[in-house]
């Protein structure tokens, strides 16, 4: 089963497919969060992709194509979150999974206000060590800086800050938003609110996710 979650910086993407991947048993491709471990370890495509991470642009199409591809295995079953996020990744995705003779079985869009997207990226915080996601607001670590789950230190992302978030934003509506209108006229696509509460979106995602499975 094939599942992608589609959403604006902010809209909680990583939070629900860590929730999900739990749950239903998926294999969680995170592009954003693969990187950041490519830049960390300093292997090649962490250097091909650190500067656009830091300016909060787009790592070429054919790097993250290439990537992804070499990690969908046949019969896999995969949560990806934030790929594809161009046309020519849904292209390449769509490629790369009739090759392995699957296709995607649900598109969820997580849908937010354009406001709360920024507001939620000023106040998110993440685990440099494991990649846990909090919130300094909603959903602060038990001890200030200190991760819950592996006692890693809990910092705001790089690319969080605010003119580095309003420009992931602005790249989102040019280059992420079409593949709404890429994907909504396929019976496979569903539309989730995001400015709900983080059990609620869950429940909701669990619901598709579970009338898919029902369907197969
Ligand atoms: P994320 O953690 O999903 O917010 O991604 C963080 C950053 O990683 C993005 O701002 C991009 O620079 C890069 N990135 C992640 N996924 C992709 C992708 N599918 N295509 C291009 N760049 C990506």
């Amino acid at each position: 089963m094939i599942v992608i979650l589609l959403g604006s910086p902010g809209s909680g993407k990583g939070t629900q497919s860590k929730r999900l991947a739990d749950k239903y048993g998926f294999v969680h491709l995170a592009t954003g969060d693969i990187f950041r471990a490519e830049i960390a370890q300093k292997t090649a495509i962490g250097l091909k992709a650190q500067d656009y991470l830091k300016n909060g642009r787009l790592v070429p199409d054919s790097v993250v194509i290439e990537m992804v591809a070499g990690k969908i295995e046949t019969g896999g079953k995969y949560l990806l979150d934030g790929f594809p996020r161009t046309i020519e990744q849904a292209r390449g995705l769509a490629e790369m999974l009739g090759r392995v003779g699957a296709s995607v079985d649900l598109t969820v869009f997580l849908t937010l206000p354009r406001e709360e997207a920024i507001r939620r990226a000023a106040s998110r915080r993440i685990c440099a060590n494991c990649g846990e996601v909090y919130n300094v607001l909603s959903r602060p670590p038990k001890a200030d800086g200190v991760c819950d789950k592996c006692s890693g230190k809990v910092v705001q992302r790089d690319d969080d800050s605010e003119a580095t978030a309003a420009k992931r934003l602005m790249v989102f509506e040019d280059l992420t938003h079409p593949l709404v209108a890429y994907y909504k006229s396929e019976t496979t696509f569903h539309e989730v609110d995001a400015s709900q509460a983080p059990e609620k979106v869950e429940a909701a995602l669990s619901a598709v996710i579970e009338s898919v499975k029902a369907g197969r």
